[in-house]
């Protein structure tokens, strides 16, 4: 006998508008049907009368130990969040990495996000301990993610030549100081982790991210590749994200970042470029024959003003497959998809007046589900309403103002839904969210927890956000400095 768990939704809609049913067998949808879809006798029925359904959004880029940092600065552009970067995580206990993630699964699943791509940055190296935690904060919480350590062997301002020479000598030697773990260290904590991991790998499974090309020596991206290879998981990395990091890079390897990587052999289809704002023709050509993913993040890229990624080309130039990501709550600031999905439809219209030259409401949305999930590595698995595909359902609310009146479900998805539509989440055939509620976490607790351990966290941060505040001039200054020397793509509207 059986004991399959069948689930029926009954009366809901589609995207295309269409009424229908959907029969999910444990984890997965079996059928989808008109009304009245036959089901076993036992299953549980779901009414999602006024409800549309759509596949969850995932996000393909976003940093989960940086939830308890909300608010971190204002006029920051990325050079001066990675200087700030001590006071997000580095002081983070074991506790402290578990109450992240998990307080970044419950504002993504409550905003109709299933699935996500934590890049989990661990000090001064990542544990398996810490990933560990990482992955059971949102496996309690029901959300599926892949987990990848943010690594570097070398420190934001020893990456970038000529930044601590610039720095007064007490500060300079203050920041010498700080030194990355040898990438040694940091790759055999990640085999010991991918070695030991114990959380279902179809829920939550783990990759690699050295963080940025300068950041890391190439012999720790080779080992990157090598691990990668060996465990079958995926690499993600934070590719000309800035000018400042494509001069920077043109400058110590004479190339660009993507040519870079590419012939180090690290591109391949399980590699995600995240940002991706200042890449050529050349580089879209290569990430493209190489299948990797590019993680599209407009708010975050907004919000540190560097630039706007010009998605159309990748796409037309040669199918370059593109997901959405939110990016971090210091930068995006909410992990709201589809804040992320309406603004990557709408910044595509900045760089050229013809219509056709931007992104569609159905583009926005497919790279949000499909094009996320390929870089999540769960490509055919989740990001679209079919059988076989894991029951992973967002029910939105008709009700609501954004669908008063319904006229053409994608097109309001995309530029009127801001997540306050989201009624109930389904993940792997299981409610996480019912009325805007999170059914797997105590919310009151949760809030004290995070109230505690950030009251805590910034008494503990005192010294370091003083040491932040006297470089943040002087990194800015330079900072700048480099970001307008000339570079062969421009990025930048009016520039
Ligand atoms: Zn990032």
């Amino acid at each position: 006998m059986s004991s399959t768990r069948f689930t029926v939704i009954r009366g809901g809609r589609l995207l295309d508008g269409e009424a229908a049913d959907i029969l999910v067998a444990g984890d997965a949808i079996k059928e989808i049907g008109l009304p009245g879809l036959a089901a076993p006798e036992g299953a549980e029925a779901i009414d999602a009368a006024d409800m549309m359904l759509m596949p969850g959004l995932v996000n393909a880029h976003t940093h989960g130990d940086a939830s308890l940092a909300k608010g971190l600065g204002d006029r920051l552009s990325l050079e001066l969040l990675l200087n700030a970067s001590p006071l997000t995580s580095e002081r983070f206990r074991l506790e402290d990495k578990y109450l992240a993630a998990k307080l970044a699964a419950v504002e993504m699943v409550l905003s109709g996000c299933t699935a996500c791509y934590d890049l989990f940055s661990e000090f001064p190296a990542p544990s398996p301990e810490g990933l560990a935690a990482v992955g059971q904060g949102y496996a309690d919480v029901g959300m599926r993610a892949v987990v990848a350590p943010l690594m570097a062997d070398r420190s934001f301002w020893q990456a970038i030549p000529g930044l601590i020479g610039s720095l007064p000598d007490a500060l300079a030697a203050e920041v010498d100081r700080v030194t990355a773990e040898p990438a040694e260290a940091s790759i055999a904590a990640c085999r010991r982790a991918l070695k030991e991991w114990s959380i279902d790998r179809d829920r939550v499974r783990l990759a690699l991210a050295p963080t940025i090309p300068h950041h890391c020596e190439d012999s720790f991206f080779r080992a990157c590749r090598e691990l990668a290879d060996e465990f079958g998981v995926g690499i993600h990395s934070h590719v000309a994200e800035s000018k400042v990091q494509a001069v920077v890079g043109m400058r110590k390897y004479g190339k660009t970042l993507t040519a870079h990587l590419d012939d180090l052999g690290i591109l391949a289809p399980d590699f995600t470029a995240a940002h991706a704002v200042w890449v050529d023709d050349d580089d879209i050509r290569r990430l493209a024959d190489q299948g990797a993913t590019v993680a599209h993040n407009p708010t975050s890229n907004l919000r540190l003003g560097v630039g706007i990624a010009r998605v159309r080309g990748m796409i037309d130039g040669g199918g370059l497959n593109v997901g959405i990501g939110t990016d971090a709550s210091t930068c995006s600031d909410g992990l709201n998809m589809f804040e992320a999905m309406r603004l990557a439809n709408t910044v595509s219209r900045i760089h050229s007046p013809d219509p056709a030259d931007w992104l569609s409401a159905e583009q926005a949305i497919e790279m949000a589900t499909r094009g996320s999930a390929r870089g999540l590595g769960f490509d055919g698995l989740i990001g679209a309403l079919a059988p076989g595909f894991k029951a992973d359902i967002v029910f939105l609310d008709l009700n609501r103002i954004q669908y008063l009146p319904l006229n053409h479900a994608v097109r309001q998805v995309v530029f009127q839904e801001n997540g306050s539509g989201v009624k109930h989440v389904m993940i792997d055939g299981r409610l996480i969210v019912r009325n805007r509620r999170v059914l797997t976490v105590d919310y009151a607790r949760l809030r004290d927890e995070v109230v505690c351990a950030n009251d805590r966290l910034r008494l503990e941060n005192e010294d370091a956000a003083r040491l932040v505040r006297q470089l943040e001039p002087l990194v800015g200054q330079f900072c700048v400095g480099l970001a307008k020397e000339p570079y062969h793509v421009n990025r930048y509207v009016g520039a």
